[in-house]
C-alpha cells in the first residue's frame, strides 16, 4: 500500500462550498425550499428572471435556492462551469446520454461500468438507435483505434465496479479531445474529493450522490458537473426530461459535502486495514482495491488520485455459491445490501463472470464497503465469516 501523490480538496472548501452569505441571526445552512411556484410582482422582474432560470429562483423544476447551493458546490468542487442535480444515479447516467447522443450515433463504453449503467445503454438507447462497444479499462491511448466516424461519447468509471481497475483517465481525454468526443465519467468511487475528472481534460463528471456524497443511506440523488462547451446540451436534455431532485435529498447532499473531508478519510483508512487483513488470509486471492498493487491500474491510481474510499473487492478463488453464503450470512457489522458510500459497512457478491474485455479469469469476487466502524470489530466479523465459510466448505 502506497501513499498516492494528489491533494485531497481543501477541508475549508468542502465546509465553505454552498453556504449561504454570512449575516447576523441567519442561518448556517441554507434552508430547505418547497416550491412550486415562485411568484413575481410586475412582468419586468418575471421577464428579468425568466432570461436565467438557472441563476435565480423561477419555477422549481429548474431549481430552488436549495438546489442552487447544492449545485454550485457541486461546480465549484468538481472545477466544473456548473452541475446539475438528478434524482437518482441512474438518472444522472440517463440525462448524460440523452444529451449527447442522436440515432445513428456510436459510443465506447467501459467494459466494467456500472451494471444498470450498461443495462441503460444496451436496452433504452439501443432501442433508440445508438450503438455501443466496451473496452477494455486498461485501454489507454489504445482506444483511437476503436473510434469509428459516428462515435460521440467515451464513457468512463473509475475504478471499475465490483472489480476496481484503474483507468488511464488523461489519455483517453487526449485522444478524445483530438477526435471532437465528448467524455463523461462515472466519479462516484473518488467523489471530487479524491478525484477531479475535469482537471484531466474530461468534459462531463457523474455521481452517485447516493452514495458518499450524501454518505448516510437515506436519500436517493445524482449529479453531473460539466465544463462549459458540454453545459448547454446537458441542460436542454435535463428540461426535457423534467427531472428534477426533491428538496430534501439536495439538502442531504449538501450537507454531506461539508463533512465529506473526514468521513473519506476514515473510510479510507478502514478499506486499507481490511484490505491489509485480507490480504494475510489464505483463503483469498487477489486484492482489488486500487491503493494495493494486485489492483489493475494501481499505478495510475497512485499518479491520479488524492486517496481510497472504502469500497474495494476480493477474489474467493475456488468457492462456490453455499461457501459465500455461509460467510455472508448472520454477520455482526457488515449488512448484505447495494448503496454503499453510508457509515456503515456492506458485502455483496460481484458479477464480473460476463466481461469480455477482458474475458474474466479471476475466482468469484466478494466485494465490501468498509463503514466508519472501529476496524478490530470489523476484522473480528470477517474471521468470524471465514469460520462459518470454513464450516460449510
Ligand atoms: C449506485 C451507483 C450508481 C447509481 O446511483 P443510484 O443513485 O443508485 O441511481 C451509478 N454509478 C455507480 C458507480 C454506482 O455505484
Amino acid at each position: 500500500m502506497t501513499e498516492p501523490k494528489p491533494a485531497p480538496l481543501n477541508p475549508t472548501k468542502l465546509i465553505q462550498a454552498g453556504r449561504p452569505e454570512g449575516g447576523d441571526g441567519l442561518p448556517v445552512n441554507p434552508p430547505v425550499v418547497r416550491a412550486s411556484t415562485f411568484s413575481f410582482r410586475s412582468m419586468e422582474a418575471f421577464n428579468t428572471t425568466a432570461a436565467t432560470p438557472f441563476d435565480a429562483p423561477f419555477y422549481g423544476r429548474v431549481g430552488t435556492p436549495t438546489s442552487f447551493a447544492f449545485e454550485s458546490a457541486m461546480a465549484e468542487l468538481e472545477g466544473a462551469h456548473r452541475a446539475i442535480a438528478y434524482p437518482s444515479g441512474l438518472a444522472a447516467i440517463m440525462a448524460v446520454y440523452l444529451a449527447y447522443l442522436s440515432a445513428g450515433d456510436h459510443v465506447l463504453m467501459v467494459d466494467s461500468v456500472y451494471g444498470p449503467a450498461r443495462r441503460s445503454m444496451v436496452r433504452t438507447m439501443a432501442q433508440m438507435g445508438v450503438s455501443v462497444d466496451f473496452y477494455d479499462p486498461s485501454i489507454g491511448a489504445g482506444i483511437e483505434a476503436l473510434i469509428g466516424p459516428e462515435t460521440r461519447l467515451i464513457y468512463m468509471e473509475t475504478p471499475g465496479s465490483g472489480t476496481f481497475e484503474v483507468m488511464d483517465v488523461p489519455a483517453i481525454a487526449t485522444i478524445a479531445r483530438k477526435h471532437g468526443i465528448v467524455t463523461a465519467i462515472d466519479n462516484t468511487w473518488a467523489t471530487p474529493h479524491y478525484f477531479r475528472p475535469l482537471e484531466h481534460g474530461v468534459d462531463v463528471s457523474i455521481h452517485a450522490a447516493t452514495k458518499y456524497i450524501t454518505g448516510h443511506s437515506d436519500a436517493m440523488l445524482g449529479v453531473v458537473a460539466v465544463s462549459e462547451a458540454a453545459h448547454d446540451a446537458l441542460r436542454r436534455a435535463t428540461q426535457d426530461l423534467g427531472m428534477v431532485a426533491g428538496s430534501e435529498e439536495v439538502n442531504l447532499g449538501l450537507r454531506g459535502l461539508h463533512t465529506l473531508d473526514v468521513r473519506l478519510a476514515r473510510h479510507d483508512v478502514n478499506g486499507r486495514a481490511l484490505a491489509a487483513w485480507l490480504e494475510t488470509r489464505p483463503e483469498t486471492g487477489r486484492i482489488l482495491h486500487p491503493a494495493h498493487p494486485d489492483c489493475t491500474g494501481h499505478e495510475i491510481w497512485k499518479r491520479d488520485f488524492a486517496g481510497a474510499s472504502g469500497l474495494f473487492a476480493v477474489e474467493l478463488p475456488g468457492w462456490d455459491e453455499a461457501r459465500i453464503n455461509a460467510f455472508l450470512r448472520g454477520m455482526e457489522c457488515f449488512r448484505i445490501g447495494f448503496s454503499w458510500g453510508g457509515y456503515e459497512s456492506l458485502a455483496l457478491p460481484a458479477h464480473p463472470e460476463s466481461r469480455e474485455h477482458p474475458k474474466w479469469k479471476g475466482g468469484p469476487v466478494l466485494r465490501f464497503h468498509a463503514g466508519l466502524e472501529d476496524p478490530a470489530d470489523l476484522i473480528a466479523d470477517l474471521d468470524r465469516a471465514f469460520a462459518r465459510a470454513a464450516a460449510e466448505a
